[in-house]
C-alpha cells in the first residue's frame, strides 16, 4: 500500500475503534491522524473534506548550501509544508531542531489548521524548518542559513499566501532576516507592503506589542479559565516546566505572578528542582548567561527520569513533542497537563492520564496565543497600526476564553476529552465552509 492510500485509510476508518496505535511506535503525524480520528467520529464531516484534511496541500522542500565561516560549504535541507489554506493563508511557525523532519512538519502543519480554525483566527495552517544544530552555528552563520533558505522559498511563501513565524530554535531575530530577504526580493516601491511576510519581528522592525509573550500568557489564560471552571485556587499552587525558551518562560514569568510557585525544570541542558520555588526572572538571567537551566544556583540538579515524578499542581510541557508517554502519565503527580508544546503527550500516554483523573488541555487550545498574536501583528502591519499592549492583551484573552468554553462545552455535552472537543469544533468549521464552497472545478 503506498504511503498516501495509508495515511488517507487513517483518516476516512473514523468508525474503526482506535486502540490499533495504543503502543505502537509513536510517529507523530500518525498519531495526529489517529487523534484526528477520534474527533471526526463526534464531529461527521463530508467525504471529501475528510480526503483532503488526511493530507497537505502542498509539501515543500529546499536544499541549498551555505557558506561556513571557515570559508566551507553545508548543504542544508528545509522544509514548508502547506496544510489547508480553505479559512486563509497558510500561517505556522519555523523550526531550526536536529530531529526536523517530513513528518513531524506535516503534523505540526496540520495542528496549526485546526487550532486557526479552533481560535477564529483567518488563517490556515502550515510549518516548516530546517533540519540543524542553531546553537552550533555563529550568528553570522545563522543570517546567511535563513537568508538563503528565505531565497530559496521563493514565492511559496508571501504576505497573503504564507505567513512564517518563529518556533522552536527560531527568533524575533531570525523573523526580521526573513523579512528583510522577501523585502529585498519584492519590487522596491512596495517594499513595506511586505511587512507581514512573517509575524513575531522585533517591535522595532513591525512587530507587535505582546507577540513575544502571547504563547505563555495565552497558556496561563487557559489555566486560568481551568482553575476557575474547577474552584482550584492557584495561589499557591505549583506548577513544572519542561522547556525555558521562550514559550516556557513567559509561562513561568506569567503564572508565578499569580502565586503559583515553579518547582521544577527541565530542558536540554539538564533538570533543576526546589520545592520552596524558583524565581523565573533569575532563571531567565541565568539561562541567557550560561545557555541552559543546569548549575542554576538556585536549586538542586536532580535525573531527568525524576522530573516526571516531581509533586505539582500544574504540568506545563513545553519542549517537544511525544514527552509524556504510558511511562511518564504513571510517573505524573498533578492535576491537569497543559500542553504549552504541540504535541507532547501520546497516545498510550493520554490514555493513562485520562483514566487516572489527570486533565489534560491540548496544544491547539493551550498554546494558541502565539497564532493569535501574529494575527494581531499582520492585522497591524496590513493597516500601518501600532496597538498597544493593553489592546493586545484584552483581545487575546476574549479569543482565548471564547475558544477555551467551546472546547469546554463541547466535551461536557458531547462527554468526550478536551483533545477531541477542540478539534471536533475545529473540523465543523472547516467543513462548513468547504459544503459552503464545493470543490473546483
Ligand atoms: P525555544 O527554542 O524558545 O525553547 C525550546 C526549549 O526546549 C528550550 O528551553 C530547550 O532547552 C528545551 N529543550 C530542547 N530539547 C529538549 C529536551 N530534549 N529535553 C528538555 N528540554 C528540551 O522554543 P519555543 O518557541 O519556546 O517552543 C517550545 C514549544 O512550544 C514547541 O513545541 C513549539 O512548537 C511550541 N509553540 C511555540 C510557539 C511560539 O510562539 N514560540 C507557539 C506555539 C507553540
Amino acid at each position: 500500500m503506498s504511503k498516501k492510500a495509508d495515511t488517507r485509510e487513517l483518516v476516512e476508518s473514523a468508525s474503526q475503534p482506535s486502540a490499533d496505535m495504543a503502543g505502537a511506535p509513536e510517529d507523530f503525524f500518525k498519531m495526529h491522524l489517529t487523534q484526528l480520528r477520534r474527533a471526526m467520529s463526534h464531529s461527521p464531516l463530508e467525504d471529501h473534506v475528510r480526503l483532503i484534511l488526511s493530507e497537505p496541500k502542498n509539501e515543500v522542500i529546499v536544499n541549498f548550501p551555505v557558506r561556513m565561516d571557515t570559508g566551507k560549504f553545508e548543504l542544508f535541507t528545509g522544509y514548508r509544508i502547506q496544510h489547508n489554506n480553505v479559512m486563509g493563508p497558510y500561517k505556522g511557525g519555523m523550526r531550526f531542531h536536529h530531529d526536523v523532519t517530513l513528518p513531524e512538519v506535516k503534523a505540526l502543519a496540520a495542528l496549526m489548521t485546526y487550532k486557526c480554525a479552533l481560535l477564529e483566527v483567518p488563517f490556515g495552517g502550515a510549518k516548516g524548518g530546517i533540519r540543524m544544530r542553531p546553537r552550533e552555528y555563529s550568528r553570522t552563520e545563522m543570517e546567511r542559513i535563513t537568508r538563503r533558505f528565505t531565497h530559496d522559498l521563493g514565492n511559496n511563501i508571501g504576505p497573503e499566501y504564507d505567513i512564517p513565524a518563529p518556533d522552536m530554535g527560531t527568533n524575533s531575530q531570525v523573523m526580521v532576516w526573513m523579512m528583510d530577504t522577501y523585502m529585498n526580493m519584492h519590487g522596491a516601491n512596495d517594499k513595506n507592503a511586505q511587512r507581514r511576510i512573517v509575524t513575531g519581528k522585533t517591535l522595532a522592525s513591525g512587530g507587535s506589542r505582546g507577540r513575544g509573550k502571547a504563547t505563555g500568557q495565552g497558556v496561563v489564560y487557559c489555566i486560568q479559565e481551568w482553575a476557575d471552571e474547577k474552584g482550584f485556587r492557584l495561589d499557591g499552587s505549583s506548577f513544572t516546566l519542561q522547556g525555558f525558551g521562550n514559550v516556557g518562560s513567559h509561562t513561568a514569568q506569567i503564572l508565578s505572578r499569580l502565586g503559583s510557585i515553579l518547582t521544577a525544570v527541565q530542558d536540554h541542558t539538564g533538570t533543576i528542582h526546589n520545592p520552596q520555588g524558583i524565581y523565573p526572572r533569575k532563571l531567565i538571567d541565568w539561562v541567557e548567561e550560561t545557555g541552559g537551566v543546569a548549575g542554576y544556583p538556585g536549586a538542586e540538579e536532580i535525573s531527568n527520569e525524576d522530573y516526571w515524578k516531581v509533586e505539582c499542581d500544574i504540568c506545563i510541557p513545553a519542549a517537544l513533542e511525544l514527552q509524556i508517554d504510558e511511562k511518564v502519565a504513571k510517573d505524573l503527580q498533578c492535576r491537569v497537563v497543559v500542553e504549552a508544546a504541540n504535541g507532547p503527550t501520546t497516545l498510550a500516554g493520554e490514555e493513562v492520564l485520562l483514566e487516572r483523573g489527570i486533565e489534560v488541555i491540548p496544544d491547539i487550545m493551550a498554546n494558541a496565543g502565539g497564532v493569535v498574536v501574529s494575527y494581531f501583528e499582520w492585522i497591524q502591519n496590513k493597516r500601518s497600526e501600532s496597538w498597544q499592549l493593553q489592546e493586545v492583551d484584552s483581545r487575546l484573552h476574549f479569543m482565548m476564553k471564547r475558544a477555551y468554553h467551546e472546547m469546554r462545552g463541547f466535551a461536557r455535552e458531547h462527554k468526550v476529552d478536551n483533545r477531541s472537543a477542540s478539534l471536533a469544533v475545529a473540523l465543523d468549521r472547516i467543513n462548513k465552509v468547504y459544503v459552503e464552497r464545493g470543490v473546483f472545478p
